[in-house]
């Protein structure tokens, strides 16, 4: 049918995607990817042939061009795939403005889920699932890096972010100065692929695992929830500041 249809590919895996996610890469009038030959290659090793169909290249830099053509298309009866690098589409990926256009143009908006790192490293993670939050990249600055930890450490659900491995350890020694010496953490590195592994313990255990290893592919990092009844200086601040001032007379 008419629409747009965001199709989750594989993360390292190529056998990681679904029947379906196929059946659409396959049926699919225009296929839009964010980078077309990493969509070929995966198309080429499920032996989906794209025939004339049109292959089409939509991310952050020329999505307003692309977007009125896709829209337009899926307005005159055609069905539009879109596939991320790897993983879901949107999540820390392209396809948000397109998912807004053909919203407002009221077409249909349908997905094909599969996988994405997020809950790929959750499950491995050996942190509470009950409630989590995924934050996103770790800015690379170093004063917005604390100050983006700082707040993710405070959450009250296990917190899910993305680094890149050159800043791994950074990270860790800066995490090491905000959270408590027990906080668990979990670092998933190469979900799906050859060299797979998650480290877990204190920041401190982690910082020990990661000595005099140099780090390379990807990774997710976990923070498990702040601890019940903790408080930061900043709280115990303002605390101190609202007792003060109902004091005053
Ligand atoms: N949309 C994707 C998804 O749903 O998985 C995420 C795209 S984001 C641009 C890429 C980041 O995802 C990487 O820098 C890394 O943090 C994480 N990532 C992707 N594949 C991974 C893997 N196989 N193992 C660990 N982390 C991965």
């Amino acid at each position: 049918a008419a629409g747009l249809y965001f199709v989750a590919t594989p993360i390292g895996t190529a056998r990681d995607i679904t029947l379906r996610a196929l059946d659409i890469l396959a049926s699919a009038d225009v296929i839009a990817a964010e980078d077309t030959r990493n969509t070929r290659k995966l198309m080429d090793i499920h032996g989906i042939a794209l025939g004339d169909r049109q292959l089409v290249s939509y991310h952050d830099h020329n999505g307003e061009k692309v977007r009125p053509k896709l829209i337009a298309a899926i307005e005159a009866g055609k069905s539009v795939a879109y596939a991320s690098d790897a993983g879901t589409p949107l999540v820390a990926d392209p396809g948000y403005g397109l998912m807004r256009g053909a919203i407002e143009a009221d077409v249909l908006v349908t997905s094909a889920p599969g996988p994405s790192a997020v809950l790929a490293a959750l499950t491995v993670a050996g942190l509470p699932n009950d409630r989590f939050t995924f934050a996103g990249f770790v800015p690379n600055a170093k004063g917005a890096r604390r100050a983006f930890l700082s707040g993710i450490a405070k959450s009250d659900g296990t917190m899910i972010v993305f680094e890149s491995p050159k800043r791994i350890k950074a990270m860790l020694e800066d995490l090491s100065d905000i959270v408590e010496p027990e906080r668990q953490i979990a670092v998933a590195r190469e979900l799906t692929k050859r060299f797979e592994e998650v480290l877990r313990g204190t920041v401190s255990e982690v910082q020990a695992l990661a000595e005099g290893r140099t780090f390379k592919g990807e990774m997710v990092v976990m923070l498990d929830k702040a601890p019940v009844g903790s408080a930061t200086d900043e709280d115990v601040d303002a605390a101190l500041k609202d007792a003060l001032a109902e004091h005053s007379v």
